[in-house]
């Protein structure tokens, strides 16, 4: 039995994470999505939003499970005897980062691993914040994001202009 994590913001979940998700999930019995709950980061979707999306953007496959943890990343893997970290790589840019978090891991949990899977190319430049910068100035994201999350994209959009 192997059981992955893959933990991130997801705020909003885009295809490039989706893409991650779907190869991610063959490799593996289980894989959890760990949706990060920071209180200190202001956030575009709730965290109860950002879980829904991302439960009905992967509710296609059959292995998933969709968590919510605050804190380290490597208890949340224990707590669902995950022992894979799963991270995406895009650009060179994500390189430093993702060895930073990957090595301070190691170093706390020697028992989880870090796996990176390359990002497709074609959502290579795709992340969270392009898509929120797009919907900041009302432009199509259709091409970025799984249709439910156009969809609360717009609704979001609807209720600031209620304001
Ligand atoms: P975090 O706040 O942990 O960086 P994100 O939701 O931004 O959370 O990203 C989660 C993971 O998904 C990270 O490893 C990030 O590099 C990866 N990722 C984000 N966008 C893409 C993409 N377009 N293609 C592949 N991996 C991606």
């Amino acid at each position: 039995m192997s059981n992955a994590l893959y933990p991130g913001s997801f705020d909003p979940v885009t295809l490039g994470h989706l893409d991650i998700i779907e190869r991610a999930s063959r490799q593996f019995d289980q894989l959890f999505i760990g949706v990060i709950h920071n209180i200190n980061k202001h956030n575009f979707f709730t965290l109860p939003e950002r879980i829904a999306l991302m439960k009905e953007a992967t509710q296609h496959l059959e292995n998933i499970t969709v968590v919510s943890f605050e804190g380290l990343s490597v208890a949340c893997a224990k707590k669902y005897s995950a022992n894979i970290l799963i991270r995406g790589l895009r650009a060179i840019s994500d390189f430093e980062y993702e060895l930073q978090i990957a090595s301070t891991n190691k170093q706390i949990a020697p028992e989880v691993e870090t796996f990176f899977l390359m990002s497709k190319t074609e959502y290579s430049y795709v992340s969270s914040s392009l898509v929120k910068e797009l919907a900041f100035y009302q432009a199509d994201v259709n091409m970025y994001v799984p249709p439910c999350v156009s969809t609360a994209i717009v609704a979001k959009q609807g209720e600031k202009s209620d304001v």
